[in-house]
């Protein structure tokens, strides 16, 4: 056996990933993990609502889980994984700069990539107002004029939260794309619904985020701005090994053993699906990592 072939592969280096190394290692089995810490989408927040920890920041977390592997004696590469493919008995993995590394199973963790607005202030004011997720940072706006920009469920559920905190709640959006039930309950709230519009700035100072322009030039003085326009899993990789994605086409499937379609190869975290909070991610980490290393322990003893 080469130095490149580990038991299990981990792609990802974010909490889910970090977790599943964590607890696959205790069962005795060789582990790699691949991805830089640095893009995990934790590494900017400030985290809150993590039931175990006082609030902190996400990049300080992420130290720690990485000390935590690290001690235990998982091993890091912090590189890209370019290609996944199948041979004989085995997953074969292509890092960013060629290393070829192979592994009995693979836990996919490349989490998600949130889409973006795309206006002028929206770069600058991230984490000063701008945000991508009312559960996370919902709190944060209690008796302040906010905004909800998007047109889907995920859209009208978060403006509909944000009645409980905010004073004020917009929701900026081109055509409403959800069903009648939704729309009803939208249309019975105190939302303000700016429809057929759309976002064309976010302006504000240094205190953070202090209005929104419209594209009529209509201007809404708020203090935080949710962008809900969805986001992008990482699933092409998934696509191109033939690995089942769910019911919306965007996330990979996983049943309660967090098994994808394709034997030995696991998913957890964002990448499948929301809710995209932490502790979601480390729970379904701590599945896929135990349920990889017995899938390989079981298949070494029948081999
Ligand atoms: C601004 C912000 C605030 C947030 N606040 C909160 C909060 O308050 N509470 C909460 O619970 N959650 C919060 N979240 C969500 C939380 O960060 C995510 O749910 C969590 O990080 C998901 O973990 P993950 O491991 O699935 O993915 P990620 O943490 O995104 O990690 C993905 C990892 O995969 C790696 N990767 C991607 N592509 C590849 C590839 N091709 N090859 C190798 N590696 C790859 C990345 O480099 C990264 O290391 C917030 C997110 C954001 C963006």
């Amino acid at each position: 056996m080469s130095e490149s072939f580990y038991d299990v592969i981990i792609l990802g280096s974010g909490p889910a990933g970090l977790q599943a190394a964590i607890h696959a290692i205790r069962r005795k089995v060789s582990v790699l993990v691949l991805g830089q810490p640095s893009k995990s989408s934790i590494f900017n927040a400030h985290i809150e609502n993590f039931c175990c920890l006082e609030a902190q920041s996400g990049s300080d977390m992420i130290k720690v889980a990485l000390a935590r592997a690290e001690e235990s004696g998982v091993t890091f590469l912090a590189k890209d994984v370019m290609t996944l493919s199948a041979e004989n008995d085995h997953y074969v993995v292509e890092a960013a700069g060629g290393e070829v590394l192979k592994a009995y199973a693979l836990i996919l963790a490349m989490g998600i990539s949130r889409n973006k607005l795309g206006v002028a202030g929206e770069k600058d004011y991230v984490g000063r107002g701008v945000s991508y997720c009312v559960d996370c940072d919902g709190p944060m706006f209690k008796g302040d004029p906010v905004a909800v920009i998007g047109c889907g469920s995920a859209a009208v559920g978060a403006a509909l939260t944000m009645i409980f905190y905010a004073s004020d709640v917009h929701m900026v959006c081109e055509q409403l794309e959800v069903d009648e039930y939704l729309a009803e309950k939208l249309r019975q709230s105190e939302v303000m619904v700016h429809e057929s519009r759309k976002v064309s700035e976010i302006e504000g100072d240094d205190t953070g985020v202090t209005g929104l322009v419209l594209d009529d030039d209509t201007r809404l003085g708020v203090a935080g701005v949710f962008v809900e326009l969805g986001a992008r899993g990482a699933v092409d990789f998934a696509m191109k090994m033939g690995i089942s994605l769910d019911d919306t086409m965007k996330y990979i499937a996983v049943n309660k053993k967090q098994e994808t379609s394709l034997p030995g190869v696991f998913a957890a975290g964002d990448i499948c699906g929301p809710p995209w909070q932490v502790a979601k991610s480390v729970g379904e980490g701590c599945i896929a990592g135990l349920e990889a290393a017995s899938y390989v322990r079981k298949r070494k003893r029948t081999e």
